[in-house]
C-alpha cells in the first residue's frame, strides 16, 4: 500500500469509483481508492440499476445524460460488462398537471439535446403493452433510459482507473483523518496511513461519519427503499423476444412507482409516503452486503395502485422483496465540491441515483480538482448550497419530505413545509400579521407577497398564473406610484476590514472599488473570466468594506473568499448573516418618507445615487444606501437585528401619508424584470462571462490586475459568443419559469434563464441567452411555454425607465 498519494478517495461504491476513473482519465494517476470491505459494499450492490436523463434541474439532467452515454465507453475500456440495456423510458402522467410538467421537462430537454417525445396513452401502450391506458392522459418517452448492472459498472470504473495507473485497496477502512502542519492530509486506515494532498469523501452510506472525521456535518440521511421482483411472466418474456427494444423503464407518477423487466419478470419499486429513515444517528460500520427487513404494508397503497395501472402484476408471483438503504441530501440532489475552510477536502456524496448521476458527479468533481472549475453548471449539486442551518434534524425532516414526494409534481411556485419556520427575522411576526405568504431561502423565511386581509395566506400551486397575480400587481403599483417597503435581510452580507482589504478586494472584483461612502456594482470572475459572483460593494472607510450579494450563495462565496484571503492577516472577513437585518423602501415617494425621519440632507446632490452613509433614522443608527433593485428611487437600510422592528414601525408610520404598502419578493422580481436586471443563479452563473451577460461595463480592464482580467481582455477582443436578451412574450395565462427553449425561425437556439410578468409594463417577460449571430434579429423568435411556442419580441432597452432617470433622480 502506498504511504503517499496525490488523492485518496474514500469509498468504493459507484460514485467513488467514478471519481477515481475520471481523475485518472484526466491524467491524475497518483490516486488511490480505499474501500472498507469490497467494491459496492454500501448501497450500490442492491441498486435497481435504473438510468435516465430526467431531472427537475436541467443542468443535473445534462450530467445524467453524460452518465448514460458513458457506460458503453467504460465497458470498452475496461473489458468489464456493465449490463447495459437501454429499452427507453416511459414516464406516465395520470393528470393534466403532471402532463404539463412532462411537457415542460420535454421542452427544457430540447436545448440539452435530449431525445424525448410527448405521446398519447395509446402510443404508450404500444411501447409497453401491460399498462391499462385508461388511467393515463399522456406520457413522455425517452429513448435513452434503461438499466445497467450496478456491480458491473462499479467494477468497470475501477478497472479502467487501474489501467490508467490508479490503485484500489480493498478491506481498507479509513478510521481517522488528520491535517498535517504542511496542509496535507493523513488518512489513517486499518492497514496503514496514506498521506495525500486531496481527499474525496465518497463514503455513501457512511459519508456523514467520514465527514465527522474532519469535523464536518454533512446534510445526508439514508432512507429505506424497497422494490419487489416477480417470477418470470410468459407475456413479458414473449414481448422481450418479439419487440424491437423490449419493455421500457416505467415511471408511473400517479402510483409513485417505477418498474422494468428483470429476468423475464418485472421489478417494481416505490417511493412510499410512509417512508422510513435508516440509521438516522449513526451508520453501523459492520453493515455491508446486507438487506433490511421488508415491510410490504408500508408500500401497499402504491402497490394497489400499481396493480390497477398494470394488471399483469395481479397474476404474477412475487419472488423477492429487496429493502436497502441509500442516502439523500435535503433537496434530493448530490453534494459535490470542495469543503469550506479545509483545503484539499472534497465531497461526492448524497448521490441518490448513483447509477444515473455517478458519471456526471465524477466528471464534475475531477474537473474541479484538476482545473479548479467543474466545467459545467453544477450549482444544483454544489455542497455550498447548504449552510450550518442544515443540521441533522433539519436534514431528517427535509429528506423524508423529499423522498415521499419523489414522484409528485414539483410546482414552480410551491413552497414545501418541512423544517419550517427555522430562521426568522425580528419582523417576522409583523409581516405575518400583514398576511405574508412565506418562502424560504438559505434557511431564512422571507415574504413572497401579501394576501388580502381576511383571506388565507396561501398560494395555489400551478404552472400558470396563481392567486398571487393580482396581489403582486397591486404591490408593484404601490412601488411605482408611491412607496413600497420590503425586507432584504436575506441577502448575503460580508464585511472586509484591514490594511490590505482595499487592494485585495480590487484584485478580487472586476470593477473599481468605489471611493469612501460610495457603492458600485461589481462582478467577481474566476480565472476563466466566468461570473462567480455579482455584488454591490460599499466602501465604508479606508479599511472597511461591505459586499452584498445573493443570499443563497452565502456559503459558496465564503468558501471562495476563505480560499483566497491573504495569509498575512491583512484582511479579515466577517459574514454578517441574519444578525445584520435589511429593509428597503422604493418608489417616487421614498425620499419624502425618509426625509421626515432624518436630519440628513437627502437631496439628490447631497445624497446621490450609489452613495451610502451612516445615518440616524429617528433614534435608530442605520447604514443607508441609495440604491434599489426595483429600478426606482429607493433606499436600503442595514441595521443590527435589535433595531429592525423599530425601524420597520417607523418607516411604516412615516410612509402612511404617502400611501406606503408592503411588497415581497414576487413584486421585486416583477420590478427587476421590466428593468432587464439579471439575478444571481439565473442570468449570472459560473458558465457565463460578463460580456455576454451584459455586465461588461462593470469590468475595468484598465485597472491594476484582477482575477480573470487576462481572459476578459481576450473575450472582449474576440466578442461574446452569445448575448443575454430580454423578450416580451405573447403569453396567455402562463409566463416562462426558466429553462424554456428559445426558438428562432424554427430552430432551438437558446434558453430562458428567468422571467415572469412585469405588472407595471403589462408584459410577460423572458430573459435568456441566444447566439450572437441571432441576437440582432428583430423577429422570428418564439419561446416555448408549457409546450406551446409563443411569439417573443426582443426588447432592446428596459421596458421601464430606459434612461434610469427614476432611480438616479
Ligand atoms: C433498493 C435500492 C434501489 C436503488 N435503485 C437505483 C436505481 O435504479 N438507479 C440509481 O441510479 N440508483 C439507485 N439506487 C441508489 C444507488 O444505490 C445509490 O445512489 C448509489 O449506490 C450511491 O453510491 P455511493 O458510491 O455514493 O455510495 P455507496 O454505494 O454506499 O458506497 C460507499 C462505499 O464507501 C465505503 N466506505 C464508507 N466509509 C468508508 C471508510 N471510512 N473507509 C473505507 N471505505 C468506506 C463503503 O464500504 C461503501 O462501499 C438504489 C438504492 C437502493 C437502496
Amino acid at each position: 500500500m502506498k504511504t503517499h498519494a496525490q488523492v485518496v478517495v474514500i469509498g468504493g461504491g459507484v460514485v467513488g469509483c467514478s471519481v477515481l476513473y475520471h481523475l485518472s482519465k484526466a491524467g491524475w494517476t497518483d490516486v488511490v481508492l480505499v474501500e472498507r470491505k469490497e467494491l459496492t459494499a454500501g448501497s450500490t450492490w442492491h441498486a435497481a440499476g435504473g438510468i435516465h436523463t430526467l431531472n427537475g434541474d436541467p443542468n443535473v439532467a445534462a450530467l445524467q445524460k453524460y452518465t448514460v452515454e458513458l457506460y458503453q465507453k467504460i465497458e470498452e475500456t475496461s473489458g468489464h460488462q456493465c449490463g447495459i440495456h437501454l429499452p427507453g423510458e416511459l414516464m406516465l402522467a395520470d393528470t393534466e398537471e403532471r402532463l404539463d410538467w412532462l411537457r415542460m421537462a420535454h421542452a427544457r430537454g430540447r436545448y440539452l439535446g435530449m431525445d424525448t417525445e410527448i405521446i398519447t396513452p395509446a402510443e404508450a401502450r404500444e411501447i409497453m403493452p401491460f399498462i391499462d391506458e385508461s388511467h393515463f392522459v399522456g406520457a413522455m418517452y425517452d429513448r435513452h433510459g434503461g438499466q445497467v448492472d450496478p456491480s458491473g459498472v462499479t467494477h468497470a470504473y475501477a478497472k479502467a482507473a487501474q489501467m490508467a495507473g490508479a490503485e484500489v485497496y480493498l478491506d481498507t477502512w479509513a478510521r481517522e483523518i488528520t491535517r498535517h502542519p504542511d496542509g496535507s492530509w493523513d488518512v489513517v486506515c486499518n492497514r496503514g496511513v496514506i498521506n495525500c494532498e486531496h481527499m474525496v469523501n465518497a463514503g455513501g452510506l457512511w459519508a456523514r461519519e467520514v465527514g465527522h472525521m474532519i469535523g464536518l456535518e454533512l446534510p445526508v440521511l439514508a432512507m429505506e427503499h424497497m422494490y419487489l421482483l416477480t417470477d418470470a411472466i410468459p407475456e413479458v418474456q414473449q414481448f422481450e423476444q418479439e419487440s424491437e427494444k423490449g419493455i421500457p423503464m416505467i415511471i408511473d407518477f400517479g402510483a409513485e412507482i417505477y418498474s422494468r423487466e428483470e429476468q423475464g419478470g418485472l421489478l417494481l419499486g416505490t417511493y412510499e409516503k410512509a417512508c422510513v429513515p435508516w440509521s438516522p444517528v449513526e451508520t453501523p460500520w459492520d453493515f455491508g452486503l446486507q438487506l433490511l427487513d421488508p415491510d410490504i404494508d408500508r408500500i401497499s397503497p402504491s402497490l394497489e395502485m400499481a396493480f390497477t395501472h398494470f394488471p399483469i402484476f395481479n397474476d404474477a408471483r412475487i419472488r423477492q422483496v429487496v429493502n436497502g438503504p441509500f442516502t439523500f441530501a435535503p433537496d434530493g440532489n448530490p453534494l459535490v465540491g470542495p469543503v469550506r475552510g479545509q483545503p484539499g477536502q472534497w465531497v461526492a456524496c448524497g448521490v441518490m441515483a448513483g447509477l444515473a448521476q455517478g458519471g456526471g458527479v465524477g466528471l464534475a468533481l475531477a474537473n474541479w480538482m484538476i482545473e479548479g472549475d467543474p466545467g459545467f453548471d453544477i450549482w444544483g449539486m454544489d455542497v455550498a448550497r447548504f449552510g450550518d442551518w442544515a443540521t441533522p434534524v433539519y436534514t431528517n425532516s427535509k429528506v423524508q419530505e423529499n423522498y415521499s414526494r419523489r414522484f409528485q409534481i414539483a410546482f414552480p411556485n410551491e413552497e414545501l413545509p418541512a423544517a419550517r419556520p427555522l430562521q426568522t427575522s425580528p419582523i417576522y411576526g409583523r409581516l405575518a400579521q400583514a398576511n405574508a405568504v412565506w418562502g424560504v431561502a438559505f434557511g431564512l423565511e422571507y415574504a413572497l407577497w401579501f394576501q388580502r386581509e381576511g383571506d388565507p395566506p396561501v398560494e395555489e400551486v400551478t404552472f400558470k398564473r396563481s392567486n398571487a397575480f393580482d396581489r403582486v400587481a397591486a404591490e408593484v403599483a404601490t412601488v411605482r406610484e408611491s412607496v413600497g417597503l420590503m425586507e432584504t435581510t436575506g441577502f448575503a452580507k460580508f464585511e472586509f476590514t484591514g490594511s490590505g482589504a482595499r487592494s485585495w478586494l480590487s484584485n478580487l472584483l472586476a470593477n473599481r472599488i468605489p471611493g469612501n461612502g460610495c457603492l458600485a456594482l461589481a462582478p467577481m470572475l474566476n480565472d476563466n473570466g466566468k461570473l462567480i459572483g455579482d455584488f454591490t460593494v460599499a466602501t465604508l472607510g479606508a479599511e472597511r468594506f461591505m459586499l452584498v450579494g445573493s443570499g443563497v450563495a452565502e456559503r459558496y462565496y465564503e468558501r471562495y473568499f476563505d480560499a483566497h484571503l491573504p495569509a498575512d492577516g491583512s484582511v479579515s472577513l466577517r459574514t454578517l448573516g441574519p444578525e445584520l437585518c435589511g429593509l428597503s423602501i422604493a418608489g417616487p415617494e421614498s425620499r419624502k418618507t425618509l426625509q421626515a425621519l432624518t436630519r440628513a440632507d437627502l437631496d439628490a446632490d447631497a445624497f446621490p445615487f450609489l452613495h451610502i452613509r451612516e445615518m440616524n433614522v429617528g433614534m435608530i443608527p442605520a447604514l443607508v444606501g441609495r440604491i434599489s433593485y426595483t429600478g426606482d428611487l429607493g433606499y436600503e437600510f442595514w441595521v443590527s437585528a435589535s433595531y429592525q422592528a423599530a425601524l420597520f414601525d417607523l418607516l411604516r408610520e412615516a410612509g402612511e401619508e404617502h400611501g406606503m404598502g408592503l411588497f415581497g419578493l414576487r413584486a421585486l422580481d416583477s420590478l427587476r424584470l421590466e428593468k432587464s436586471f439579471g439575478a444571481w443563479a439565473s442570468e449570472y452563473r459560473p458558465v457565463y462571462d460578463p460580456y455576454e451577460a451584459g455586465l461588461g461595463r462593470f469590468v475595468k480592464l484598465d485597472k491594476d490586475g484582477f482575477v480573470g482580467r487576462d481572459t476578459s481582455e481576450r473575450v472582449r477582443a474576440a466578442g461574446p459568443a452569445r448575448r443575454l436578451m430580454t423578450f416580451v412574450v405573447e403569453a396567455e395565462d402562463a409566463d416562462v419559469l426558466g429553462d424554456e427553449p428559445i426558438w428562432h425561425r424554427g430552430e432551438v437556439i437558446g434558453w430562458v434563464t428567468s422571467g415572469g410578468y412585469a405588472h407595471w409594463s403589462r408584459a410577460s417577460v423572458a430573459l435568456g441567452y441566444v447566439p450572437i449571430e441571432r441576437a440582432d434579429a428583430d423577429d422570428g423568435f418564439e419561446i416555448e411555454v408549457l409546450g406551446v411556442r409563443r411569439a417573443a419580441h426582443p426588447q432592446r432597452e428596459p421596458l421601464f425607465d430606459p434612461t434610469g432617470a427614476r432611480m438616479r433622480g
